[in-house]
């Protein structure tokens, strides 16, 4: 029996087209939001599914949906391959769900050509990986890997609902969180497909891409502290004005982000607040959030000791006080060396490839604490996601499932031994 996977375009396009009509018919675009009936209803598809290929399925405590292929050799920690089914409000079609139809689909033709793996398979629907109302993302790999806190599972959305009482909602029991949190040794390896969700693989013509890293991300806050007054009798040498200087910070976070690193880094402000925010009044107090990513930790912190400099640069030169505070970080996630080749070569048989880092994190952060980790990515059109109009070609989509099937044999071989 040859060991390659088929194209089954057709069946791909069926499953997304079902999969991704399950959504909330007054929400936005594509909408399937952890913990409500449409995503429940989007579980049972998955269930039935699951169950059809010969998957024995379960929920596990953190509420993600499991299907268990058995493996050979009992020893062997499982290989796991997984994504997510829920959707930001107003999300495309093939954000997370390709990843789980795409372990669906290996596991369908791993039947009909009646191969046997040396580990058992998980395939993974993670619950929540899209930023949630209860201000984190990535809740399902949180919880499989021991990473929720009593503080994250006592958090509560808009209608004061606990967190801890949502993942029930979703057939989780956060009361046995603890005991079956995965540790180090208890997965062989986790490898996911998704959509690349930016401009990379198109505008460079690559159809695969092989995921190098998850960028970490830093986020500061800047309060920039002038004097309000009137802009019409306030001559332009005695203001204090709050703006200019922060302007100043948004183009100095460009200028060190257009620098060239060992890494890619992007830098990024998306939110500020003027005040008083009246057309006739010079701005007296500025506070913008400014946020930062690579895959190099060392580029990260070279550009906020850049910032710092600026700072005191603007202080002195325009008599502002300005404070800047570190609100978050995630540390980067690298994909081992092995991995990275192993994923490449497997990539290589089905389209044109490149490595690249993800910006955007995913479960695979989570993951990475217990497992090595593999990513695919698959172009999106027009670099857009998060947006109804994210959209991969079916065929594109199937090249991914065949990379990562391929890549799963040939994995599942070298960790046998
Ligand atoms: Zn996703």
């Amino acid at each position: 029996m040859t060991k390659t996977f088929e194209k089954n375009e057709k069946r791909i396009e069926q499953d997304i087209i079902a999969l991704s009509a399950i959504i909330d018919s007054v929400a936005p675009g594509y909408t399937r939001r952890p913990f409500t009936k449409w995503h429940l209803e989007s579980r049972e598809w998955l269930i039935r599914e699951m169950k059809n290929c010969g998957l024995d399925v379960r929920i596990d405590a953190a509420s993600n949906l499991i299907g268990k292929r058995q493996g050979v050799n009992p020893e062997l920690p499982p290989i796991m391959i997984g994504s997510h089914t829920d959707s930001v409000v107003g999300g495309g079609r093939f954000d997370g769900i390709i990843g789980v139809l795409a372990g669906i689909e290996i596991v369908r033709q791993l039947n009909e050509k009646k191969i046997e793996l040396a580990h058992s398979l998980l395939i993974v629907d993670f619950t929540a990986e899209e930023a949630s109302e209860f201000g984190i993302s990535t809740i399902g790999s949180r919880g499989m890997v021991g990473n929720l806190t009593e503080a994250d599972l006592g958090r509560t959305n808009a209608e004061g609902l606990p967190l801890r009482n949502a993942l029930k909602v979703a057939g989780g029991r956060p009361d046995d969180l603890e005991t079956e949190a995965l540790k180090v040794g208890d997965i062989s390896l986790y490898l996911e497909l998704h959509i690349e969700q930016g401009p990379v693989l198109e505008q460079t013509q690559h159809e695969l891409g092989v995921v190098t890293g998850i960028v970490g991300i830093q986020r500061h806050k800047v309060v920039v502290e002038g004097q309000a007054n009137h802009a019409g009798t306030t001559p332009m040498h005695m203001r204090f004005d709050a703006l200019p200087a922060a302007s100043e910070l948004v183009l100095a976070l460009e200028e060190v982000a257009n620098k060239t690193y060992t890494e890619q880094v992007v830098g990024t402000v998306g939110r500020m607040f003027v005040e008083p925010n009246g057309a006739n009044v010079i701005p007296g107090r500025v506070v913008f959030d400014f946020e930062i990513r690579s895959l190099d930790p060392h580029a990260l912190d070279q550009m906020v000791e850049y910032m710092k400099n600026k700072i005191a640069h603007v202080e002195t030169s325009r008599k502002v006080s300005i404070t800047m505070n570190q609100l978050s970080h995630s540390d980067a996630i690298i994909v081992s060396e092995d991995v990275v080749q192993g994923v490449e070569k497997s990539c290589q048989r089905f389209g044109t490839t490149l490595r690249l880092p993800s910006g955007a994190g995913h479960d695979g952060n989570q993951l990475a604490k217990v497992a090595p980790v593999g990513m695919i990515f698959v172009p999106s059109k027009n670099g857009k996601s998060h947006c109804p109009e994210e959209w991969t070609d079916y065929a594109e989509v199937v090249k991914g499932i065949q990379a990562l099937g391929t890549a799963l044999l040939s994995f599942d071989k070298a960790l046998s031994v």
